[in-house]
């Protein structure tokens, strides 16, 4: 097993990406302000390369490649944003990659890991097992897997998000960051604890699938079926070892929102903002807006996670509200 992630990976991460990695704006709403009584940082991984966080945690990785392991490729499973990351990322680096996919899933993101060179293998998601087909490849081919979370380099690639957030506000009372797997949150954990010990830090995770909930209060990773739930990006059913082993010890706790409470999050995005989010990206602010009361006064952080949405879905579920 590979060493556990620590802050001082998260920086390394930093340096490895400096040239390719953007660093995203950190936006406020003055209306949503003065509405919240707080004073509310978002930090936009919306604007990241691909459109979410995941190519921060990718690049990363995969930079890491030994020569042997570039030159073979790298394997990857994914129906969303982990995807087109680790395919930006192989081109970036001149690796092949090869990524299976659903081929019931959105036509737009297997058509975007296609032009970024990535090869698509196609499954069946009713009949087939995901894990046991990529784990088929990488013996077979001699790929090297990526996982979405659960990997020591992922998890410090997506702490730079919390690294940038903090050195342009300084510090926070609490910060709310979209919780599926925990690659995002634990990366941020290495990082607040490090640079801001005080900060109350809250992963957000689906009403439907609270399995990180659950998990943080029985000291075990509780394991859930799917949950049916508008946000893609987080319809894990665990998480991960090395995530929960970091999230257990550094996360004040774990909240949950419906999809009616994202989808409101949406549209004040858009309204207030003028920012496309996906309903994933809109957990932190979800709970933020739920929790108004307590939050009162208080300097807040925000990470909006990605922004990747059909538009013809976007303005159904806006219909639909
Ligand atoms: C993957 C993803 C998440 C969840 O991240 P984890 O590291 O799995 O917790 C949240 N938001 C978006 C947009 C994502 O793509």
């Amino acid at each position: 097993m590979v060493q556990a992630p620590t802050f001082r990976d998260v920086e390394a991460a930093a340096v490895r990406g400096a040239s390719v990695v953007h660093r995203t704006p950190v936006l406020r709403s003055r209306l949503l302000n003065e509405q919240l009584g707080a004073d509310v940082v978002f930090k936009c991984e919306n604007f990241q390369r691909v459109g979410a966080f995941k190519f921060r945690g990718a690049y990363n990785a995969l930079a890491q490649f030994s020569p042997e392991q570039r030159k073979a490729g790298v394997v990857a499973y994914s129906s969303g944003n982990h995807a087109q990351a680790v395919a930006l990322s192989a081109q970036l680096l001149g690796i092949p990659a090869t990524i299976v996919m659903p081929h019931d899933g959105p036509a737009s993101k297997i058509a975007a890991t296609k032009a970024y060179g990535g090869q698509v293998v196609p499954y069946d998601r009713y009949t087939e097992d995901v894990v046991e087909i990529t784990r088929a490849l990488a013996d077979e081919r001699g790929l090297t897997f990526v996982p979405p979370f659960d990997h020591p380099h992922v998890i410090a690639g997506q702490g730079t998000v919390a690294r940038e957030l903090f050195a342009e506000v300084g510090e926070l009372d609490a910060l709310f960051v979209p919780l599926g797997g925990g690659g995002l949150l634990s990366g941020t954990a290495l990082v607040a604890r490090e640079v801001a010990p005080g900060c109350r830090l809250y992963g957000v995770e689906p009403a439907a699938g609270d399995d990180g909930r659950q998990s943080l209060r029985q000291g075990r990773l509780v394991r859930i079926e799917t949950p049916k739930t508008i946000a893609d990006g987080a319809q894990t059913q665990h998480l991960g070892e090395h995530t929960f082993e970091i999230i257990r010890h550094a996360v004040t706790d774990i909240r949950t929102v419906t999809d009616d409470e994202l989808v409101d999050a949406m549209r004040a995005f858009a309204t207030y903002m003028k920012l496309v989010v996906e309903p994933t990206g809109c957990l932190g602010f979800a709970a933020v807006r739920g929790a108004a009361d307590e939050l009162r006064g208080q300097r807040v952080g925000v990470v909006i996670s990605g922004g990747n949405i059909d538009l013809d879905r976007y303005a159904a579920l806006l219909a639909a509200a």
